[in-house]
């Protein structure tokens, strides 16, 4: 158990515990996500004794800026230690990533050390997955780029390594504290949580009525076509998905943003274009399209003029789209590059 990544009822019964009043709960749960307290002593309305105190326990663990790298575009990446999660690990890294666009500025994070899902045009996947994130660990991603940088984000995605619905406690644990009043109180709305369709997790997400916004990264408009590049399609076949996001979209009534990766001789021929508007004509949804931004497996980036005309034929099919761009390429920070090759200290 930890003081950051807890809830205010679990700071009550840790304080309580440690023979404290309960009222430090609340404060504590302050200077931790509304202040962004780096150490026991920013905690000014603690007694030193008590300070020292809790100094002497585990109760605060950091990330450690390792280095960052920032790109003319305004994006910028950070390599991240997360110390030893148990006793006979080791540290290891992660990375989150500042971006800024269209008036926002977004903190993009992780959630896992690694990946499982191994999806062929992404490059997390080609790392050794080490667990779960801790929600301490998830929240304190976007502390320290805040403290680094003096500002504070608009918007946070968990659109990093990992995947979210991997993790569901955790994510949803920090979603919940970044999102809470007594916190940095970022608007529902100003949350993303993305997924590649864990069917069991989206479900448990309806029916505890989450507020945040829910993306899903599809990519493939067919089951055969989705299989072949993203594996977690075997576990949580695309038709059954689809059935989950539509009542999602209509108990919640909300709209689900797809991510659709663009890769030529994949997923952008005419076939492709025609499944894609039916299927997105089935589900209230918007559409964000992301130019492939690495070459593995032969797999290349679409011309300028092939991800317009990609765009077009969406766009006048009537469906919502957008086409993001790649914020952060210059420095690996783009979707999909995240793979702990962070630069400069
Ligand atoms: N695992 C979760 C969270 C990661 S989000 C999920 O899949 O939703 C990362 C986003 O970047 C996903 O939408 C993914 O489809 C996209 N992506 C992955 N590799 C990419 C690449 N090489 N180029 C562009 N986008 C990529």
């Amino acid at each position: 158990m930890t003081l950051n990544g807890a809830s205010i009822n679990e700071l009550e019964r840790l304080f309580q515990d440690l023979g404290e009043a309960k009222f430090r709960a609340l404060q504590a749960f302050r200077w931790i996500n509304r202040h962004q307290a780096d150490n026991f002593d920013e905690f000014s309305d603690f007694s030193k004794s008590l300070r020292e105190r809790l100094k002497e326990l585990p109760l605060l663990p950091k990330l450690k800026i390792l280095g960052s790298e920032k790109d003319k575009d305004g994006t910028e990446k950070y390599l991240f230690e997360v110390p030893p999660l148990s006793e006979r690990a080791q540290p290891r890294q992660i990375e989150a990533v500042w971006i800024v666009a269209d008036n926002r500025r977004t903190i993009c994070i992780s959630s896992q050390i690694g990946c499982t899902l191994n999806c062929t045009f992404c490059a997390t996947g080609t790392l050794p997955f080490y667990g779960n994130l801790p929600a301490w660990a998830i929240v304190d991603q976007v502390y320290a780029i805040m403290r680094h940088r003096s500002e504070r984000p608009t918007n946070i995605v968990f659109m990093g390594m990992g995947e979210p619905f991997h993790n569901y406690q955790n994510v949803i644990k920090a979603a919940r504290i970044l999102h809470h009043p007594e916190g940095m109180h970022l608007g529902a709305s100003h949350i993303t949580i993305s997924t590649a369709g864990v069917i069991p997790s989206i479900e448990k997400y309806i029916h505890d009525k989450e507020p945040f916004n829910l993306a899903i990264s599809l990519n493939h408009p067919d089951p055969a076509g989705r299989l072949a590049i993203m594996d977690v399609t075997k576990k949580h076949p695309l038709d059954k998905l689809l059935k989950t996001l539509r009542q999602y979209t209509r108990e919640r009534d909300r709209k689900i943003t797809f991510e659709y990766v663009m890769i030529p001789d994949q997923n952008m021929d005419r076939d492709a274009v025609q499944k894609l508007i039916k299927l997105a004509r089935s589900v209230r949804c918007k559409i964000n399209l992301i130019p492939l931004n690495t070459t593995l497996g032969g797999m290349r980036r679409p011309s300028m003029q092939e991800a317009d005309e990609f765009y077009q034929a969406l766009l006048d099919a009537g469906l919502t789209v957008f086409n993001r761009g790649s914020p952060g390429r210059n420095v690996n920070a783009a979707c999909g590059m995240l793979a702990l090759q962070a630069g400069g200290h």
